[in-house]
């Protein structure tokens, strides 16, 4: 059970730098995930979306670009991650995955969870393709990447 949607929490989307503790996502974009979540559910078996990462503030966002972090996007100079002036986050990168035969998890193929997105958003969002997680934003505007 999640405090968001049926299965996220707000938690889930905490920045990560132990300092902020800002969870404040952007509602609209959890909805989407959720959505995504049931229809793939249809299609796999107990699926289940982990949040990769949610919430980056100013410095942890500094940060994970000084680490080198999967999910920064080279030459973006503002992070869908980052809150914006009324503090809320637009963007995560998430890993869909559901239970197979043998009871094992797997991780289901980017490529769908981009292409579900991409039917439902074609002239917005920004979605960037990794190699086992998916970023998802819920910009105004179009922008799409493919790090695998
Ligand atoms: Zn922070």
């Amino acid at each position: 059970m999640g405090d968001l949607t049926a299965n996220f929490s707000r938690s889930e989307f905490m920045c990560k730098c132990n300092k902020c503790f800002n969870s404040n996502i952007d509602v609209e974009l959890v909805d989407e995930l959720q959505e995504c979540r049931d229809d793939l559910n249809q299609k796999y078996k107990n699926v289940k979306c982990e949040v990769k990462s949610g919430i980056r503030c100013f410095a942890h966002n500094e940060a994970t670009q000084r680490k080198n972090v999967p999910g920064y996007v080279a030459g973006s100079s503002k992070s869908q991650h980052m809150p914006d002036e009324d503090g809320v986050g637009h963007g995560a990168d998430v890993q869909y995955t559901y239970e197979t035969e043998d009871g094992e998890r797997e991780i289901i193929n980017p490529i769908e969870v981009h292409t579900w997105f991409d039917g439902r958003h074609s002239h917005s969002y920004g979605l960037g393709l990794y190699t086992n997680r998916n970023h998802i934003d819920n910009r105004r505007y179009r922008a799409r990447w493919d790090k695998r």
